[in-house]
């Protein structure tokens, strides 16, 4: 069963896209190195007659379409960088940069994106709409770069839109689902600082080691035991630093260890926060000992406003039809930062499916591809988005 509808786009644009999506493809390029990409994006923006500005948060452009009388303005948003991996697809449009590779299917999200802003160019609507091309989603923040750079004082909007692809999601159906979709990602390191000593005699120390063992066992206790079962979170220690092998009769001055936190909520973020510094504090208190803790915030969740989802779903419909909505998926804990900008106004955030995927095919797997089969369901569902939000 296929919601496509053979109208969305014309055979000839979908081939126009597609051998664009492969040639983007054939050259990734990483956040905030994506000169060639918002190159070629912005002049097509600009062969389309779309005011265009370049160089917003280094390598982000921004196409507007102002049309009608309406004074409402929205914000569409597509990501354009690749993942420092090694493709092994053997695709004949396969990566030619060595250990760069759109694994995630940027690629994709950049051409739909820009074939409904050459769509749009052609077609009615009352209202202003930004197509906004972001750079370096992949952890470099390259949204966070943009709203730096003045994108909400330049690009007022009363809503943003973001789509992303999804694997083993019926293709060219889309999930709008309202709450939580990915999480917020932050990053802490705790140094325990005690007092260096022979091995053979604990006693004239103070040992960062036992500390950081204990801290270990109680990190993970948070979430089990302190927030709310009904809450989502989590807490993985993820990286240790302490001692050398090359002195097992020394025990250490110092010890460091580092993870995530993630979660959906603000309450719970901050709670999070503070109860790791908490422990540390109080691990630290016990045995006389000193400590640092650094937790520096990344992105923030992406959670669905329910007036934005609402017109998402009329799109799906609009644009693919009533089966191709879908109401419920599980939300995960990895991130996106289209939250920078679906923070700051009502948002929606939508999964486009792409079908079964091949082995090893999953998002950020060596062997993953977009598929090309569901560019139309794409355009067709950015296409409608402005004309349910801009009658
Ligand atoms: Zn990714
Ligand atoms: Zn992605």
């Amino acid at each position: 069963m296929t919601a496509l509808k053979p109208q969305m786009i014309s055979p000839d644009t979908h081939a126009d896209l597609t051998a664009l999506r492969r040639d983007l493809h054939t050259h990734p390029e990483l956040g905030f190195e994506e000169h060639r990409t918002s190159n070629i994006v912005a002049r097509r923006l600009e062969a389309a007659g779309l005011e265009v500005t370049r160089g917003l948060g280094g390598t982000g452009v921004v196409g507007t379409l102002r049309k009608g009388t309406g004074n409402r303005a929205i914000l569409l948003r597509a990501d354009m960088d690749a993942l420092a991996m090694t493709e092994v697809t053997g695709l004949p449009y396969a990566s030619q940069s060595p250990g760069k590779m759109h694994a995630c299917g940027h690629d994709g999200h950049t051409v739909m994106l820009l074939g409904a802003a050459e769509a749009m160019a052609q077609r009615d609507f009352s209202g202003t709409v930004h197509f906004v091309f972001q750079p370096a989603e992949e952890g470099r923040g390259g949204g966070a770069a943009m709203v730096r750079d003045g994108f909400f004082d330049r690009f007022p909007v009363d809503a943003a839109y973001g789509l992303h692809n999804a694997v083993d999601m019926p293709l060219g159906h889309i999930a709008a689902v309202e709450g939580p979709q990915l999480a917020s990602s932050d990053r802490w390191w705790v140094t325990f600082r005690g007092i260096g000593t022979h091995g053979a005699k604990p006693h004239n120390g103070r040992s960062a080691m036992t500390a950081a063992g204990l801290f270990l066992a109680q990190v993970h206790n948070i979430v089990a035991q302190e927030v709310n079962p009904l809450k989502t979170a989590v807490i993985s220690a993820c990286a240790m630093q302490a001692g050398d092998f090359e002195a097992l009769n020394v025990v250490p001055a110092e010890a460091t260890i580092g993870g995530t936190a993630r979660s959906y909520d603000e309450g719970v973020r901050t709670y999070l926060e503070e109860a790791i510094a908490r422990h540390a504090q109080g691990i630290a208190a016990s045995l006389g000992i000193a400590v640092d803790v650094r937790y520096t915030r990344g992105i923030s969740a992406v959670v669905n406003e329910a007036a934005p989802t609402e017109v998402a779903r009329r799109a799906i419909t609009r644009a693919l039809g009533e089966d191709a909505v879908i109401t419920a998926i599980d939300p995960v804990m990895a991130g996106d930062d289209f939250s920078e900008f679906g923070m700051r106004v009502p948002g929606c955030y939508v999964h486009l499916g792409m079908g079964p995927m091949r082995p090893g095919g999953q998002h950020h797997g060596t062997n993953y591809d977009f598929n090309d089969a569901c560019i139309p369901a794409g355009v067709a569902w950015w296409c409608a988005v402005v004309e349910e939000e801009l009658r």
